[in-house]
């Protein structure tokens, strides 16, 4: 007797078969970059619906190991990493994951780049962007210290594309008295000539295989809080791969991101060498944080993606009712609906690395400049939720095959749920979105004014009948957003804190809808493809405008 087999769902080149991706590099990068890059992220592409994402499957059920001792009573607190990250450390390095940001062979379009090869990398690497992410931010912080002693010690390593040289970075904030409230970090550094020695405990250290870590410490004598912590470098191990006197207590048991070695350390003497200063630690780290959070909304759009190329090529195999899946009205107006969410959500994360790569060639506007400190706490918050949410859905659209681990389907829900939590929750980025709006002027109507130039800017060129009710929407959302302010502004700093979520949501939801919609529009004119004016209007019924009113709570 032979019985029903199912047809799993299979993935194509994932370059090729993203027509968002594609489409939005076409609008954005002029036609000579666009055809020397396409190689790069053509190949990218393959392996990761190919190689990378069979190794991944095959993976699936390896952890990194630390081993504490070894067989003659030395503590050597070895980390041993699965066969994926191995791969995937060699495969960042040699596609210039991290290099191509700070090559810059196409100024500032050199951003863009590189975070449309970290979209196509991720989604096949379990989270390897996390050290990747982090080794971006630290090579950023430190060529911008000005410390040049560490940056010729540590950048070449950072940036380098020979897999042999390329050393990945750590970021150590967290510690058991707060990840959101770091001002009250008890680790201490003292000083010893030049160099520091760190006694402290940090409670999350992810990527604890990295070669180096930036992190927090209070110099003996600082007063308390955020100002009197400064930003160190240090170097994990020494040349025989010993730790440098830290102990990796454990790794922890993670929900998620299980790839990652994620420790709990004690800092023992640890030698650090101050990056910029003795004081003003969470100011200066924060430069690493706007190149992490990027990455975090990079990641949420890869994932969404990933979820949804799965998603859709099960359609058209699983058969319910007589006809496949593709073929039910309902299921195709979930995945319509599903398909919307990914597509706003990556505009706004694309968006950000535009502004990012403008901002890092010298080329970006004061007035910009505000913006993309707003748009970064913002994007972050936003993709990450949708990112929780579109893999919920992508697990239900394949029935009871999406809870079983063998397809390999539950790691998505399960690595996008970290997304809104490090890097900053969505409250305490809820909080600085009502922080950016004030930096300049101190002014938060000033602020909100300069998202809406940004959101009027998209929607001036569209002509397109059937998107105009989508820009009703985006615009009236902005006119609730203000008419919030100046109420929850009245009431007082409660008002404004209870409300910051709803109002943050709103904010990024409002500006993924006019991206979207300028996009559409380009999209039909251009490449005569009313795919993306599909997703806007779609979109746009999909609750952009999230605020309750102030008086009403
Ligand atoms: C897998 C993983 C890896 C990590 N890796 C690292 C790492 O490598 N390096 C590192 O430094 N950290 C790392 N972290 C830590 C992470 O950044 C923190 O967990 C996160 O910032 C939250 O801090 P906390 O856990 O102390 O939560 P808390 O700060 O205690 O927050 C608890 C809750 O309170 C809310 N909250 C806090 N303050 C406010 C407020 N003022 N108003 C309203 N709500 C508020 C938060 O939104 C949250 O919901 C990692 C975390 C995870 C899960």
């Amino acid at each position: 007797m032979t019985f029903f087999k199912q047809a799993p769902p299979a993935l194509g080149n994932q370059y090729d078969d993203d027509r968002v991706l594609r489409s939005y590099l076409s609008r954005v990068l002029p036609v000579g970059v666009l055809n020397e890059i396409q190689e790069s992220l053509r190949e990218l592409g393959r392996l990761a619906g190919g190689e990378l994402y069979e190794l991944q499957l095959a993976d699936r059920l390896n952890e990194p190991a630390l081993t504490q001792w070894d067989a003659w009573g030395n503590r050597i607190d070895k980390i041993e990493l699965t066969p994926l990250w191995r791969v995937a450390e060699r495969l960042a390095a040699e596609h210039g994951i991290v290099a191509t940001a700070y090559e810059r062979k196409h100024g500032r379009l050199s951003r863009v780049h590189q975070c449309a090869l970290a979209y196509l990398f991720t989604p096949s690497t379990d989270i390897y962007s996390c050290p990747l992410a982090m080794t971006d931010g630290a090579a950023w912080t430190l060529l911008t210290s000005g410390n040049q002693e560490l940056i010729d010690r540590a950048v070449p390593h950072l940036i380098t594309r020979d897999p042999k040289e390329f050393w990945t970075a750590g970021q150590w904030m967290t510690e058991l008295t707060g990840g959101s409230d770091v001002g009250l970090s008890e680790t201490i550094a003292k000083q010893e000539g030049n160099s520091f020695r760190l006694y402290g405990r940090k409670w999350f250290t992810s990527a604890i295989s990295s070669q180096i870590a930036l992190t927090l410490a209070r110099p003996e004598g600082n007063p308390a809080g955020g100002r009197g912590l400064a930003l160190f470098y240090l170097e994990t191990r020494d040349e025989h791969g010993r730790p440098r006197n830290l102990q990796i207590n454990r790794l922890k048991d993670k929900l998620g991101t299980r790839k990652v070695p994620t420790a709990e350390l004690t800092l023992d003497g640890t030698p650090a060498r101050l990056v910029k200063g003795t004081t003003d630690g969470v100011r200066n780290i924060a430069l690493l944080l706007n190149i992490t959070r990027l990455w975090n909304g990079i990641s949420a759009v890869a994932l969404m993606r990933r979820g949804l190329a799965l998603s859709m090529d099960y359609a058209h195999k699983r058969v319910a009712f007589g006809a496949p899946l593709s073929e039910k009205p309902l299921h195709l107006d979930t995945l319509a609906t599903l398909q919307a969410e990914t597509e706003a959500a990556f505009h706004l994360a694309f968006y950000v690395a535009e502004l990012t790569g403008q901002s890092e060639a010298g080329e970006l506007s004061e007035e910009d400049a505000r913006l993309l400190r707003l748009l970064t706490p913002v994007m972050k918050l936003t993709t990450g939720k949708q990112a929780v949410l579109v893999a919920s859905e992508v697990l239900e659209t394949f029935g009871g095959a999406g809870y079983v681990e063998d397809t390999g389907l539950p790691l998505l829900l399960r690595d996008s749920q970290v997304l809104p939590i490090w890097e900053g929750t969505t409250n305490v980025l809820a909080l600085d979105t009502l922080r950016a709006l004030q930096s300049g002027e101190n002014d938060l109507k000033l602020g909100l004014a300069r998202l809406s130039l940004a959101v009027s800017r998209c929607l001036e060129s569209v002509h397109n009948p059937r998107l105009a009710d989508a820009v009703r929407v985006a615009r009236s959302a902005l006119d609730h957003a203000a008419t919030w302010l100046t109420e929850a502004e009245r009431l007082g700093q409660p008002a404004l804190e209870a409300g910051a979520r709803r109002f943050s949501l709103t904010l990024g939801r409002t500006m993924e809808l006019a991206l979207l919609i300028q996009h559409a529009q380009w999209s039909q004119d251009h490449e005569h493809d009313p795919s993306s004016i599909t997703s806007a209007r779609r979109f746009a019924t999909s609750g952009v405008d999230l605020i309750a009113d102030a008086a009403l709570l």
